[in-house]
């Protein structure tokens, strides 16, 4: 193996300019000292102690890289909680952070998702991809600080992080790859590093990112165009044809059968009429709306086709004008990429008098679907579960059923949508079985499927309760509730909001104590689920609730519910109690 000449490497050195440095105990920063190795007692002994204890543990030089830094003699921030775990919400989440030794100007052009990417300029800024990577294991896969060996397992397992050899090492990397191989951190090489260390050999940025989505499928990593867009302005104005927009016109998914594919009824005029019926056995009318608003979205980014919704449906085509034929198709073409169905009936409709015919018995198709939404239950619509959030998260899941909605801002029937009709082994249906708790609303099958998607760590779970079997929070969690126990009261907390409770919480802080684990007294609810008639009905539902941000009781329409106080009405429990007691609220 070539050595490139560059830094040299003394570990006695190094703990020699950081003698006399008083390390502050339990400092927030010092995330190394903390869940690897504490490496002030060797310090106090002297450069020679740590110069003996580093032959036999390299981990020490990543302890004595974050006190040097801490000390000032490297620079380096380590990000704020709150920015770290939001990589955690995007979507899709980060679950793999990438340290490049070296800076590597190729990555310009790739666009990546799920990865976050560093580079270093110096050996120490492996320090902040540590504290990355220590935290990571901590709050979502629950390792214990010191427990080296299960995070050495779960690194070897799970590939939440990676280094890459990009460039010749020096003396100094070449110490850096020891102790990341002593931890088990895989390495990925454009470079020989010899037999000693166990490596993946890499022929580039094309190879590596190849190897990295083979050892992890849902990483994205793409090569970014060449050329640039023409801007806006060079283009000019684009031809627009308009049609709909108009009493007569409307736009219905339904849940009918229908010959597979696209017709077309008179001549493109005003008036136009959408019908889309879908003849899979799986739809029923409550999935229609669904898909109907789906369509609506796919067609608000289309290419040359929109859907514009206003009083009245309207179809806008921009570009050249095109055969009606070629709406429908696109249409159809759109629904059959989103979802596997069989049977989509595309219908166009121009004739204004057929639109007249037709436009009562949509406007009844409706209406009944609304019905049908509003009476559906727990106990005759089916349960999904959805395991996405364990891209990122050990117990990262959901069990979802109409009153019991996921707890981030997707809906029970974009999950049945996608569990159903599309190649996603990350969401399913699962079966209820026998009911054990009414208002917990505890099924055998919920059970059975919390043990197996928690590998035997939560054994029961209560889709509506919160004191005793609530499901484990996740990352996306729009809003977190917890039960406050001296009032007997639920608090709910969102993610927007940037305050605290009146007894002084953060939606962050809870989130992370109950991130990945089954804590009774706190669960991630979203929006929906609040509106959901069955909400946390084993602690009582909305009539427990005595605090919520403003924006969230506007947001979920509970204005009017005189005994949930919001940060306009109390800042601590003192005005918050107080403010219970002239409403009549017993705790
Ligand atoms: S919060 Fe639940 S439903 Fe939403 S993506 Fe995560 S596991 Fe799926």
């Amino acid at each position: 193996m070539m050595t490139r000449t560059g830094r040299s490497f003394s570990i006695k050195r190094l703990a020699r300019a950081l003698q006399g440095f008083s390390l502050p105990r339990n400092d927030p920063r010092l995330v190394i000292n903390h869940h690897l190795l504490d490496v002030a007692p060797i310090l106090d002994r002297g450069p020679e102690a740590v110069e003996a204890a580093y032959e036999s543990n390299p981990l020490i030089l990543f302890s004595l890289l974050e006190v040097s830094r801490f000390a000032s003699l490297f620079s380096g921030e380590l990000i704020e909680e709150r920015r770290f775990v939001q990589l955690f919400r995007r979507r899709p989440p980060v679950s793999t952070f990438l340290h490049f030794l070296h800076p590597e100007p190729q990555l310009e052009h790739y666009g990546t998702s799920g990865i976050f990417i560093s580079q270093a300029e110096e050996p120490s800024e492996i320090v902040s991809f540590l504290h990355n990577l220590l935290r990571y294991a901590e709050i979502f896969f629950l390792c214990e600080p010191r427990d080296i060996f299960s995070l050495s397992s779960l690194l070897r397992s799970h590939l939440l992080a990676a280094v890459v050899v990009n460039d010749e090492p020096d003396e100094f990397d070449l110490h850096l790859v020891r102790a990341l191989h002593h931890l088990n951190i895989p390495l990925f090489s454009q470079v020989d590093l010899g037999s000693y260390y166990n490596y993946i050999p890499v022929q580039g940025i094309d190879d590596l990112f190849d190897k990295l989505r083979r050892l992890r499928p849902t990483l994205g990593t793409h090569r970014l165009p060449e050329t640039k867009r023409e801007s806006a302005k060079s283009v000019g104005i684009p031809e627009r044809h308009e049609y709909g927009g108009t009493y007569l016109s409307f736009y219905c998914v339904r849940a009918m059968g229908g010959i597979d594919g696209v017709e077309v009824r008179g001549k493109p005029t005003e008036d136009v009429g959408l019908i889309v019926d879908l003849g899979d056995t799986d739809v029923d009318i409550t999935l229609t709306a669904y898909i109907e608003d789906e369509l609506y979205l796919l067609f608000k980014h289309h290419q040359w086709l929109h859907f514009e919704r206003g009083e009245f449906f309207k179809l806008t085509v921009r570009g050249p004008d095109r055969p009606a034929e070629e709406l429908g198709r696109a249409i159809y073409d759109q629904l059959k990429h989103q979802f596997s169905l069989q049977q989509v009936s595309v219908k166009l409709i121009f004739d204004a008098l057929r639109l007249q015919t037709l436009k009562p018995t949509i406007a009844a198709y409706q209406e009944e679907r609304r019905q049908a939404l509003d009476r559906r239950s727990d106990f005759d619509a089916p349960f999904f579960a959805c395991t996405y959030c364990q891209r990122y998260s050990r117990n990262g899941f959901c069990l979802i059923s109409v009153n019991h909605p996921p707890q981030c801002e997707l809906s029970y029937d974009a999950i049945r949508a996608t569990a159903l009709f599309t190649d996603s082994t990350e969401m399913f249906s699962i079966k209820k079985g026998e009911l054990l708790d009414r208002s917990n609303m505890r099924f055998t099958g919920t059970d059975k499927f919390a043990r197996i998607l928690s590998q035997g760590r939560i054994r029961e779970v209560g889709l509506q309760s919160l004191s005793v079997w609530p499901l484990p929070v996740t990352a996306y969690a729009q809003n977190i509730a917890y039960m406050k126990e001296e009032l007997g009261g639920i608090f709910i907390i969102s993610s927007d909001y940037d305050g605290y409770t009146p007894d002084q919480k953060t939606f962050w802080e809870l989130l992370r104590k109950g991130v990945g684990r089954q804590v009774p007294g706190i669960i991630g609810v979203s929006d929906a689920h609040i509106r959901s008639p069955e909400f946390l009905a084993g602690d009582g539902g909305i009539s427990r609730v005595v605090w919520m941000p403003s924006a969230l009781k506007k947001r979920v329409g509970l204005q009017k519910v005189l005994h949930i106080a919001t940060e306009r009405d109390c800042s601590n429990m003192m005005s918050l109690k107080s403010y219970l007691r002239e409403r009549g609220f017993r705790f």
